[in-house]
């Protein structure tokens, strides 16, 4: 453990830090400004005063305010990063500027000197660069080396002027190598905290996906038991398993608000709903207690707003757990209140309080750390010390902040306001938390399941649990395989997806299949991944909905039910519309997961035989694919099917190539379909090409962009 910090550190300590350059000079600059313009004004006033201001001290201060002016105003207005030689000419400029003061001011020029290191060490520390600090030094001991030999006066205080020569040469040489080893530990320290958030949110979402098998066979083991003793067995691996889930997710949860990627969804729903939620959830817990649940919401919070309800659900919830937790007599409150009201918005505040055992003022300052408990487990109730570090942040996420007051033995009280904005029209459903959905009892019709996860076990746990009601299930364990059996003659009235089936995505199977079919059976998507941002992503490819792993047998349900559902009132429409229906199916919207798999632009960086190669090579592929799909869309057009055959196989070439990935399975999908089907759904195709074309090409405009930022070397 030792070993790997030494040798991290001297790894670290052999790269220079990095630090935004324009920000440090920008600061460096207003401090020149303002200590130049003040010296100066208060130098003239005095050397006015006194009647001992030359011609030649008036002119260097003019010289030096305009120059400090000078150099702030143009950092501040400027957006880039100034190049190495702004930075360069500036320290040199600044040790002139003290060479010309000490030359206008004689004796008192001494008082100057240490003017040097200030701007040498103000420059090694704010840009964290080495050869800028060394650049400015020399320029430093330059211009006090050549004092003596243009100032009589020096030349008659040699000592002064050697502890000056002293000063420059030793002081940032100090400075510099404390500030190297300094800024090498920040780095480190960076590094590591980071590695492990990764390393954490990494390995938490492997423990996910075996353990979805461990409570999907817990579940089979505890419906076929013959015996209430393995019944009882297999319900305490599935109730440990949920305890196991929770914690893993508050893992993950963590180590992605430490990695600063968590997003808000928002969405419109009534602060009361959310209350509900959460008073629901507890509510037999504190009965169980005899605790007094008490929940309120301001009459006049009529309208739905704007809100993430995971987390606003989750944040109260772990307040009002907790409550209930340390609470043993008494009551428990969770309150929403207006605070104002706007024409656009509400302040509300939330808070949660209780009657508990209260934190004592010392722990109050530490229970928002990860994995403080500071009253150890409570009755071996659940529990990582996760929570309030969590919630904290997602409420500054919401964009409040939380406060507590809490007396030892008389209770706590966490609140918070947000400013949510109101939704003119009907609030819709969220996702259904796992708290308010009943048990619901296996789908009335048999339906044609079609189940594709590259996990074996999973593959086998879930075909089980399916066909255990009654439906019929086929299933494949790659995206290929998956492909060939769609494009069989095989129909399904269900498709189910992992979305990471090895060779692509399930998301990529969903599009390429649905390009083939007028009427696609609904899909759901299986993934590990849960956060919003892949769930959004993948409902926008068109599935019915996303199940997280690990997967419950009632979650599964629901989603058979609602394909049964679908399957229906598609029926009824087709019947209705008289064959019309096949030009209103669903649009396809194209899948915004990537337009650009960046391993092949990596790849092809690698490859790269010139700076601009990568750039060039993109530029042109964008011409032949925009050349390729105007192709297909003529051919569209003049109903040649073998042309549109044609310039889809042309476009999947450039795609692969450069990594195209939705392009070239949608020109794949084009190459696979008959004729009747691309007739069909011609209109559909070409919008969908277009749409794609622009996101596709809009992300390629970007990596040119960088590419050529980074050829100029910024
Ligand atoms: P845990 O998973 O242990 O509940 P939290 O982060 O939610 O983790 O809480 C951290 C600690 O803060 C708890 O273990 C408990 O010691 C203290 N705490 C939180 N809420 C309360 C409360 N309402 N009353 C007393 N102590 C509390």
């Amino acid at each position: 453990m030792r070993q790997t910090k030494t040798s991290g550190l001297s790894r670290a300590a052999t790269r220079a830090p990095e630090v935004d350059s324009r920000a440090a000079l920008v600061v460096q600059a207003r401090l020149r400004l303002i200590l130049v313009s003040s010296c100066v004004t208060l130098g003239f006033a005095l050397g006015q005063a006194f009647g001992v201001l030359t011609r030649w001290e008036f002119a260097v201060g003019v010289v030096h305010v305009a120059y400090a002016g000078g150099v702030y105003l143009f950092l501040r207005g400027s957006r880039s990063r100034p190049p190495t030689i702004s930075l360069v000419a500036t320290a040199v400029l600044d040790a002139s500027m003290v060479f010309a003061w000490e030359l206008v001011t004689g004796k008192y020029g001494i008082l100057f000197t240490p003017l040097y290191n200030f701007s040498t060490i103000g420059y090694g520390l704010r840009t964290g660069r080495r050869e800028i600090l060394l650049v400015s030094q020399a320029a430093s001991v330059f211009f006090v080396c050549l004092v003596p030999v243009v100032s009589p006066y020096w030349l008659d205080h040699m000592i002064a002027w050697g502890s000056a020569i002293l000063a420059v040469v030793i002081v940032p040489l100090y400075a510099g190598e404390l500030t190297r080893q300094v800024h090498a530990a920040i780095r480190f320290a960076e590094t590591e905290s980071r590695a492990k958030s990764e390393l954490m949110a990494r390995v938490s979402h492997e423990l996910r996906t075996p353990l979805g098998g461990i409570s999907n066979a817990a579940e089979l083991i505890e419906s076929e038991a013959s015996t209430n003793r393995a019944r009882e067995l297999a319900r305490t691996i599935r109730n440990l398993g949920a305890h196991l889930l929770a914690d893993i997710n508050d893992l993950i949860d963590q180590s992605r608000f430490s990695l600063g990627k968590m997003v808000l969804h928002l969405e419109p729903k009534t602060i009361e709903s959310q209350i509900q939620v959460v008073c629901a959830s507890l509510e037999n817990r504190a009965r169980g207690k005899g605790l007094m649940l008490q929940c309120t919401v301001d009459p006049r919070l009529t309208l739905p707003v704007l809100m993430d309800s995971r987390w606003l659900s989750r944040t109260l919830i772990n307040f009002a757990g907790n409550a209930v937790k340390f609470t043993d007599v008494g009551s428990v409150t969770v309150h929403a209140v207006l605070l104002t009201e706007t024409p656009r918005d509400y302040t509300v505040r939330f808070s949660v309080q209780d009657t508990g055992t209260g934190i004592s003022e010392e722990n109050l300052e530490k229970i928002f750390n990860p994995f403080v408990q500071v009253h150890g487990r409570v009755n071996s109730e659940e529990g990582s010390g996760l929570g309030l570090a969590i919630s904290k942040q997602a409420v500054e996420l919401m964009g409040g902040s939380l406060r507590v007051s809490s007396t030892l033995g008389s209770g706590s009280h966490f609140w918070f306001d947000l400013r949510l904005e109101k939704f003119e029209g009907d609030a819709v459903l969220g996702v259904v938390s796992e708290q308010t959905l009943a048990p619901e009892p296996p789908a009335a019709r048999p339906l044609r399941v079609f189940l594709v996860d590259d996990n074996s076990t999973n593959l086998f746990l879930l075909k089980e649990l399916i066909a255990r009601d009654g439906h019929t299930v086929v299933t494949a364990s790659s995206g290929s395989v998956a492909l060939e059996i769609l494009a069989g003659e095989q129909s399904f009235d269900l498709l189910i997806l992992d979305y990471n089936l090895g060779d692509m995505d399930g998301a990529q199977v969903l599009q390429t299949y649905r390009f083939g079919h007028a009427e696609p059976a609904p899909a759901w998507f299986l993934t590990a991944d849960a956060t919003l941002l892949t769930e959004r992503k993948l409902l926008e490819t068109g599935a019915l909905g996303v199940l997280t792993k690990p997967i419950s047998v009632r979650e599964l349900r629901r989603a058979l039910d609602q394909a049964g559902a679908a399957q229906g009132a598609q029926a009824a429409a087709l019947a209705l519309q008289d064959g019309t229906a096949a030009s209103q199916a669903p649009r396809l919207r194209p899948v915004s997961v990537i337009y650009i798999d960046q391993t092949v632009i990596g790849r092809l960086r690698d490859i790269g035989v010139s700076r601009d190669f990568l750039g060039d090579m993109l530029k042109r592929a964008r011409s032949d694919m925009t050349r390729s799909i105007d192709g297909i869309c003529a051919a569209f057009q003049e109903g040649s099917m073998q042309d549109v055959r044609a310039g889809a196989h042309a476009l999947k070439g450039v795609g692969n190539e450069i990594g195209a990935v939705r392009l070239a399975t949608l020109a794949q999908a084009l190459m696979r379909a008959n004729d009747d089907t691309l007739e069909a759904t011609s209109s559909r195709i070409v919008s969908d090409l277009r749409e794609t074309a622009a996101a596709t090409f809009a992300a390629i405009d970007d990596i040119v962009r960088t590419e050529e930022r980074a050829a100029s070397g910024f």
